[in-house]
């Protein structure tokens, strides 16, 4: 796989262009990726539904359940898949992102009989169920199991759209869109990927600097953690706290304040950090 004047190329991928594009993207961009999920029956019929002039919707890619690739609008131009959004302060994600769609139908219901529904009607079987929970909602719920063709074939487009864009923020739409959107949802591996793809990433540019160590991540061991521009709390907040759990590269350390990495970087307060 590789991409060539804005084009991925490689087995499997068709270019079938929409004509819901915007402008090209301004210069630095795009430095984020976007993952949905289509909701629909087939990845044909999202490609048709994503270059219907009338819907005024699209994405850059479509990944069906085999790992096929359909590309609908090239790298270097605006797609209509982010809507209303927002994340750490930025606005309108479509001018800074790479939409990649993955077919996939989303929340399915019991039909009483063993098996489950979609909203289109169609009936699938156990095995290509989960039952989980979403970040942004407490209860559990029946999701749409991806394929693993298709989760290899987003790491490797992630992988590739890195060496060749300064990708900084991979993000689900359910992220920036909390209030409205649940895709990709619990079913798809984001966490993964990020901390895969990033690493990687990191790895390849700390060998092209004459293979200095790896760099370091530690854990996030209190519920909310504040990110300051500065070592100390005098310095304002650089932007929304971290949160339990999360995994951050270590860039310094002042002793009791620790600079990280996440997807902004600032200052922390070292005794909340775990390495
Ligand atoms: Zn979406």
């Amino acid at each position: 796989m590789e991409i060539k004047n804005h084009r991925i190329e490689g087995e499997n991928i068709k270019w079938s262009e929409s004509p819901n594009q915007g402008d090209k993207f301004a210069s630095g961009m795009p430095d984020a990726v976007i993952i949905h999920y289509t909701a629909g029956s087939s990845a044909e019929s999202s490609v048709t539904s994503l270059s219907n002039p009338k819907q005024k919707v699209s994405a850059h890619l479509v990944v069906g359940r085999n790992g096929e690739i359909y590309q609908l609008v090239p790298f270097d131009t605006i797609a209509w898949h982010a809507g209303v959004s927002e994340w750490n302060g930025r606005k309108g994600y479509n001018k800074y992102s790479i939409g990649i769609e993955i077919d996939n139908a989303g929340i399915l219901k019991p039909n009483g009989s063993g098996k489950y529904v979609s909203w289109f009607n169609k009936t699938y079987s156990p095995d290509e169920v989960i039952k989980a929970k979403h970040r942004n909602s407490g209860a559990e719920q029946y999701w749409h199991q991806y394929t693993e063709e298709q989760i290899n074939a987003v790491f490797e487009i992630c992988e590739c759209l890195c060496e060749n864009y300064a990708i900084r923020e991979i993000l689900g739409h359910e992220e920036i869109a909390p209030q409205r959107k649940t895709d990709p949802g619990p079913a798809f591996p984001l966490e993964r990927l990020r901390l895969t793809v990033f690493e990687n990433d990191r790895e390849q540019e700390s060998v092209a600097a004459g293979g200095q160590q790896l760099a370091k991540f530690a854990r996030v061991t209190t519920p909310l953690l504040n990110i300051r521009k500065g070592p100390g709390i005098s310095f304002e907040k650089t932007a929304e706290p971290l949160i339990i759990d999360s995994r951050v590269e270590v860039i310094e350390s002042d002793n009791d304040w620790t600079k990280v990495r996440y997807s902004v970087e600032g200052w922390v307060s070292t005794k909340y950090l775990q390495a």
